[in-house]
């Protein structure tokens, strides 16, 4: 068989067209390596989110063409978002790139991989495609978790995301094939499922008839042996009473959940085009806190938007100390070519960026690990993914609303069981636990 290796940069829906890609290829002989030297194939999967992200990968290429120079007969491909972003630049910036494609022509991988190396020139594939579900998986995917993307595209035309143009539009996978991909994971082992899409809540608007995230959710979890349903990402503008109804409702549905807000202040969220203002935002929070009262939330911020304030800013670290946030995940802006953001006046300069990131980091850490500490004491469920990373005698999963717990499970657990531990210690990323027998009522336990 001939060797494959893939590079894989941003969220986690690369992540899953990395394994589609593997699992596609196995079935026209490649087998994945770990080592970028013996493969006969190299992808790199882009991300295009920042320009940040984009530096990453021309600086792994960078590296790859003193092999390509060793090895000319190795096939170097670029795929994913900034593929679709940059197309023909890539190959521009790296002529020693045999072939560029965009997410819409994963499908196709080995066809292209084939006339790439057949064809010895350049082979670019970055036009739209119909959307297809492709279940292939390598034999070495994680077997007890997985990610099922439920959907391709945006069309929320944030002014700093250059999403819609990587992804192209909202389209929905039928719910049937999502449940028939879910039944064939859990078959394999499988206990969690990730739902994904870049606006999840919006799932099956496209779809005729029309369904929503919480008909997808009631019809997961019917799946027999399945223990846990996540999903990420949604946007607030498309949170509806029925879904966090559903959040409530719906047994399997983690207490987790991440809600972008992006900035605490109206006029950038404006800018921004968001279609929400903080006040309906929090509005959301409470309806959230009041349906699931041990739900734990995280966000995404931008600091540093175009025309951002002290004032606009300090409206953000507001939030975060109002909202109690179990994780942030905080965000430089990143100048994108072709969006509206980008030539908005009164760009902020990275210094201030910097500094304003700094400050909304220290006001992070002290609100996470306050909501991490009110754990301490508490009966949390568990789901046992593998051995702690500090300490091989121990075990360590974790809890539906994605805190890690590392405890010591003695002879009796193994991984892939989901058992009830009381938490001894909450620390700021982490907490530790004992094995309790008897499960009793948790803070965030199964319902
Ligand atoms: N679709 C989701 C939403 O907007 O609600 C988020 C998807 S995006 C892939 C992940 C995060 O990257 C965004 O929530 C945003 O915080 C950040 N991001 C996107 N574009 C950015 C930019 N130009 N500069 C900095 N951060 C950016």
């Amino acid at each position: 068989m001939a060797k494959l290796h893939v590079i894989t940069y941003g969220c986690q829906m690369n992540e899953y067209d990395s394994e589609r890609v593997a699992g596609l290829l196995r079935e026209h002989r490649y087998e994945l390596t770990d080592s970028e030297a013996d493969a006969d194939l190299i992808l790199v999967n882009t991300c295009a989110i920042r320009e940040k992200a984009e530096d990453k990968v021309f600086s792994k290429l960078g590296e790859l063409r003193a092999l390509k120079a060793r090895r000319p007969e190795l096939v170097l491909g670029v795929m994913g978002c900034m593929a679709q972003l940059q197309q023909g630049i890539v190959q521009k910036r790296a002529p020693y790139v045999d072939l560029v494609f965009g997410s819409p022509a994963v499908a196709r991988v080995a066809e292209l991989v084939e006339r790439a190396r057949r064809e010895r020139r350049p082979v670019l594939e970055t036009g739209e495609a119909p959307l297809v579900k492709i279940t292939a998986r390598p034999p070495s995917a994680s077997r007890l978790k997985a990610y099922v993307t439920v959907m391709e595209g945006c069309e929320k035309h944030c002014t700093f995301c250059v999403v819609p143009r990587t992804r192209g539009r909202e389209r929905s996978h039928p719910p049937d094939a999502i449940v028939d991909e879910v039944r064939g994971l859990v078959a394999e082992g499988c206990r969690e499922v990730t739902l994904l899409g870049q606006t999840v809540n919006a799932y099956g608007r496209d779809l005729t008839p029309p369904t929503d995230l919480a008909e997808l959710f009631r019809r997961v979890n019917d799946v027999d042996d399945l223990a846990r349903i996540r999903f990420t990402t949604s946007n607030p503008y498309n949170l509806t009473p029925k879904l966090i109804a559903a959040m409530r409702d719906v047994p399997k549905v983690c207490e987790w959940f991440h809600l972008p807000l992006q900035s605490g202040s109206d006029a950038v969220l404006d800018r921004m085009n968001r279609g929400y203002t903080r006040a309906q935002y929090l509005d959301l929070i409470a309806a959230l806190r009041d349906a699931v009262p041990d739900i734990a939330l995280s966000t995404d911020l931008i600091v540093g938007f175009p025309g951002e304030t002290e004032a606009d800013f300090a409206a953000t670290l507001e939030m975060v100390e109002r909202v109690q946030y179990d994780n942030v995940f905080a965000f430089r802006y990143s100048r994108r070519p072709g969006t509206p953001a980008a030539v908005m006046p009164a760009q902020i300069g990275e210094d201030v960026k910097a500094e304003r990131n700094a400050r909304l980091l220290a006001v992070v850490t002290r609100v996470t690990a306050a909501r991490s500490a009110r754990l301490a004491g508490t009966a949390v469920e568990v789901l046992v993914d593998g051995v702690s990373r500090r300490n091989a005698g121990e075990l360590a999963g974790r809890t539906r609303c994605n805190r890690v717990v590392n405890f010591d499970g003695g002879a009796r657990v193994a991984v892939g069981d989901v058992v009830t531990v009381r938490v001894t210690e909450a620390l700021p990323h982490s907490l530790r636990a004992t094995l309790t027998t008897v499960p009793e009522e948790a803070v965030c336990s199964s319902r």
